[in-house]
């Protein structure tokens, strides 16, 4: 017998991915007892509440100012910050660039954490374009896949066209259908941004995140399950009897505490920079491990629609709904090599003291994707740590030959869409963002179907090697995304839920 703690199922990480796993498990066992740890605090006073739904107006505020450039990377801060803080103590929760968290990320400079309860999931803009093509790791089973991404979508509580379109929303994706006739299927045309958000009258659309997934992680409630937060997982333990993962050491954030927590099953869902690290902290260390990193290149523009080229009068222009930054969120799918970039396009009208309309604005963000290469990685130091005192991250990324062509087609791209709208100067209206700018990051511990030295976990997420040792988020995801990843995340986090009750029923039949 033993006096350490003991949980059935131990999930490292409160952000969606985390919580669309402890959805799952608790739909399937009411009884399980599942136990979540964070190293990070609540922003506010409730774990896991985006920030754009939260009372405090101080709060909304600060998340509103940030998140209305539409570019991930810039809501932690348009200057990359590179200065390393004394210690987690002086962090205030929220997003930390990686550089200020201590990692050697000057190669993917933009790349940003979450130190926060409930991770970027209450902070995310909530695009959830719908992979296809190449961006698509069904393993060869189309109909498996199709059933994952549905439930995927079912957990994010995705809406098919939620902002917009307005009437000039409408001409701006008559301009994009005309101008991509041909180069997909009819549900792959310009379209409405699916997004996870849920759909009302009129007001705010309040954002799906940790504490809308699953409930409990915001309003407690559930006697089987606990979120530790404030709490970091510095390694798993590794069994010595029979190479199984018999838990994790922990260690309390504020005057470190250091403890181990038993768990029959661990599910890491720790980001994809943070998910690798926890493995290479505890002695597992896969050949892939932190290779394949990946993250689609963003080309950035904005341009001033033409009222008189479109026929628009001023006062005709649309206005936000309250409480709603952009007046229509628009989608550009991505079709093989005859439309290869994915297109997010959020548009704004801007409005005089009084509110009244002065000028619209087509924002537009390209993403190119990029070639997957072991080459691109994460390495993980044997002495240096970072902030949270585990493996010091370096990152090694740059982009091929191939990457840099597709990359000047995508500039001229959208000088040639902006132009389309109205008067545009690509050397002032559009950049080329620095690596880590989107968030996007994925690959780093990617799925395949054989331990093979190619991938970390088997399609599932089940670490090789180990029979309840699961991983889920974008780092599992093996293929070259050009969309926004985290509904293509989900999916794994939906695989890995169904194989820990799968195994966990196994055990109990035995
Ligand atoms: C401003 C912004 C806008 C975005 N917009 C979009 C969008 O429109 N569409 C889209 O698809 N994606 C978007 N993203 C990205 C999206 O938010 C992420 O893909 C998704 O939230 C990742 O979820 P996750 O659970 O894998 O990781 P995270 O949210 O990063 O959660 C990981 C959690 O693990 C915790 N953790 C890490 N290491 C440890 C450890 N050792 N011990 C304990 N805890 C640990 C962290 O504290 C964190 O809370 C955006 C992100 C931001 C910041």
């Amino acid at each position: 017998m033993t006096d350490t703690p003991h949980t059935d199922v131990l999930v490292v990480g409160s952000g969606i991915m985390g919580a669309v796993v402890a959805r799952l498990l608790r739909d399937t066992d009411p009884a399980l007892c599942i136990t979540m740890v964070d190293g990070g605090e609540a922003i506010g006073t409730a774990p896991g509440v985006h920030l754009h739904d939260v009372d405090d107006p101080v709060l909304w505020e600060r998340y509103n100012e940030q998140v209305t450039s539409g570019i991930q990377g810039m809501y932690t801060g348009a200057e990359v910050v590179r200065e390393v803080a004394d210690g987690l103590d002086a962090l205030t929760p929220g997003m930390f660039h990686a550089l200020a968290f201590g990692e050697d990320a000057e190669a993917m400079p933009a790349t940003a954490l979450a130190w926060n309860a409930g991770g970027m999931g209450v902070h995310w803009t909530a695009a959830t374009p719908w992979p296809a093509g190449d961006e698509v790791f069904d393993f060869g089973d189309p109909a498996g896949w199709a059933a994952d991404l549905a439930t995927a979508h079912r957990m994010l509580a995705v809406t098919p066209a939620p902002i917009g379109p307005t009437k000039v929303g409408e001409l701006v994706l008559d301009v994009l259908r005309r101008r991509y006739d041909g180069t997909g299927p009819h549900d792959r045309r310009p379209q409405p941004m699916p997004m996870a958000v849920t759909a009302t009258p009129s007001g705010p659309l309040p954002r799906t995140a940790p504490g809308t997934i699953f409930p409990p992680i915001a309003a407690g409630g559930d006697p089987a399950f606990t979120l530790v937060t404030g709490t970091l997982a510095t390694s798993l333990i590794v069994s010595e009897d029979d190479g199984r993962i018999a838990g994790a050491r922990l260690r309390r954030v504020t005057d470190g505490a250091e403890s181990e927590l038993h768990a029959d099953t661990v599910v890491v869902c720790a980001d994809a920079l943070r998910t690798p690290q926890l493995l290479f902290a505890s002695g597992i260390r896969p050949d892939a491990l932190g290779r394949h990193l990946n993250e689609h290149a963003f080309v950035t523009g904005r341009v001033l629609l033409d009222l008189d080229r479109f026929g628009i009068a001023l006062d005709a222009l649309p206005l936000a709904r309250v409480g709603e930054f952009c007046t229509d969120s628009l989608w550009l799918p991505r079709n093989g090599a005859a439309q290869p970039f994915h297109g997010q396009i959020m548009n704004r009208t801007y409005v005089d003291e009084a509110g009244r309309p002065l000028a619209h604005n087509v924002g537009l963000a390209l993403y190119v994707p990029v070639e997957s290469r072991p080459e691109n990685r994460l390495v993980f130091s044997e002495s240096a740590t970072d902030l949270a005192g585990l493996p010091r991250i370096g990152v090694e990324f740059a982009y091929s030959d191939a990457d840099r062509a597709l990359l000047r087609r995508a500039l001229d791209e959208v000088r040639a869409i902006a132009e389309e709208f109205g008067p545009f100067d690509p050397a002032t209206e559009s950049a080329l963002l620095p690596p880590g700018s989107s968030l996007h990051v994925t690959g780093t511990v990617r799925s395949g179907t054989a331990d093979d030295g190619t991938s970390v976990c088997d399609p599932d997420g089940r670490v090789w090697g180990f029979d309840n040792l699961y991983l889920a988020g974008n780092g599992v995801i093996p293929t070259a995304m050009a969309a926004n990843v985290t509904l293509t995340g989900a999916v794994t986090a939906v695989r890995a839920a169904r194989a820990v009750a799968a195994h966990r029923t196994a055990l109990t039949a035995h």
